[in-house]
């Protein structure tokens, strides 16, 4: 696929080039023909003046006919100079905007491409774990500490296809303009409701939380702001040390929620900063190619957040590590 879009940029390119070649072939040439039928008409009128009698050769320039001669050449070529000069416009922007648009074709194919490959291994993993436990219930006589541990393992496993599976679905509704749910939310109950489940999945993590005591309630779509936060939970545990803290806050900033969610994790590049936004965007440095992902969640959650008129921020934390801040209207 790469190598077929770089052939056919390649073949643009050459097709483009040759034309910008051959136009400027032609206006020069029409610029040269038109000197030399300047030239020409001047040798008749001198012969002409000659025949007649008038010809003088000081005065000659300045005779009305000659003048006249002189302006049309001119004209001409002020005409052939504008004209190849728009069409030269015309033909930049023509091969800019096909070669951004070839450009933007093979970016979204490669990830696509790499959606593919991530999503049919995040796909086989934990169905690979799921069946190996189910596997060694059948074959083993197991005590009751291997069979809770097994249990748990194959829980994660399907809690991972789950979340894979609900960003997919979430996805999908943003690119098919799903039309989304206002009803009244308790920001705080919700994230309160939902940071047990976390810390149940990962007891070694660190939570804390600071809600600031008047938050007001806003219009919301329940199932994709719980979308946000967990796919904002989840990547700072992804991305920082097991036994990192996480902080998630709420407060109210006059008309506005502003919910923040801090890791000491690996952190973001300032230039990755507004790329993680992108669909089936990944860092792709060592430390990230390490965990799993499709790079769909933040897309998912700039995605909701754009719906319900917000928007989202990330920083850095110190010493180190990321801070992303959601402002959701209450308005
Ligand atoms: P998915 O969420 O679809 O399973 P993902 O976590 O890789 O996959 P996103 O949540 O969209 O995808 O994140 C995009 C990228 O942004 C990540 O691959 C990671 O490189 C970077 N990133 C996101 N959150 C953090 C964070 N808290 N700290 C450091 N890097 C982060
Ligand atoms: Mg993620």
């Amino acid at each position: 696929m790469a190598f077929k879009a770089t052939k056919t940029r390649v073949f643009i390119v050459f097709l483009m080039s040759y034309v910008l070649i051959a136009c400027t072939w032609w206006a020069y040439l029409l610029f040269q023909k038109n000197n030399e039928l300047f030239n020409v008409k001047k040798d008749l009128l001198k012969k002409e003046l000659l025949l007649e009698g008038t010809y003088n050769k000081d005065s000659f320039v300045e005779s009305v006919p000659y003048l006249a001669l002189e302006k049309k050449h001119s004209r001409q070529l002020r005409m052939i100079i504008s004209e190849a000069l728009v069409f030269f416009v015309i033909l930049t922007i023509g091969i800019l905007v096909v070669t951004r648009g070839l450009r933007k074709e093979v970016a979204l194919a490669q990830q696509q491409r790499n959606f593919l490959l991530s999503i049919t291994h995040e796909l086989k993993s934990p169905l690979a774990g799921i069946r190996l436990v189910l596997e060694t219930f059948f074959k083993r006589e197991l005590t009751e500490k291997q069979r809770k541990k097994l249990s748990s393992n194959a829980l994660k496993d399907s809690e991972r296809l789950q979340e894979l599976v609900n960003n997919i679905l979430m996805a999908a509704k943003i690119e098919n303009s799903y039309h989304w749910h206002r009803e009244e939310i308790d920001l705080a109950q919700l994230i309160k409701s939902l940071l047990p489940r976390l810390k149940q999945k990962y007891p070694e993590v660190n939570f804390t939380s600071a809600f600031s005591q008047k938050v007001s309630s806003i219009k919301a779509d329940q199932m994709g702001i719980t979308s946000v936060i967990l796919n904002l939970l989840e990547n700072a545990v992804k991305y920082s040390g097991k036994s990192d803290k996480i902080n998630v806050s709420l407060k109210q900033d006059r008309n506005n929620l502003l919910l923040a969610i801090e890791d000491n994790g690996i952190g973001i590049p300032d230039n990755e900063k507004n790329k993680i936004f992108e669909k089936f965007y990944r860092i792709g440095n060592e430390d990230t190619r390490e965990t799993k992902g499709t790079g769909l969640g933040l897309f998912i959650v700039k995605e909701i957040i754009k719906a319900h008129d917000g928007n989202i921020i990330v920083k850095n934390n110190t010493p180190k590590g990321s801070i992303f801040q959601v402002s959701l209207p209450t308005t």
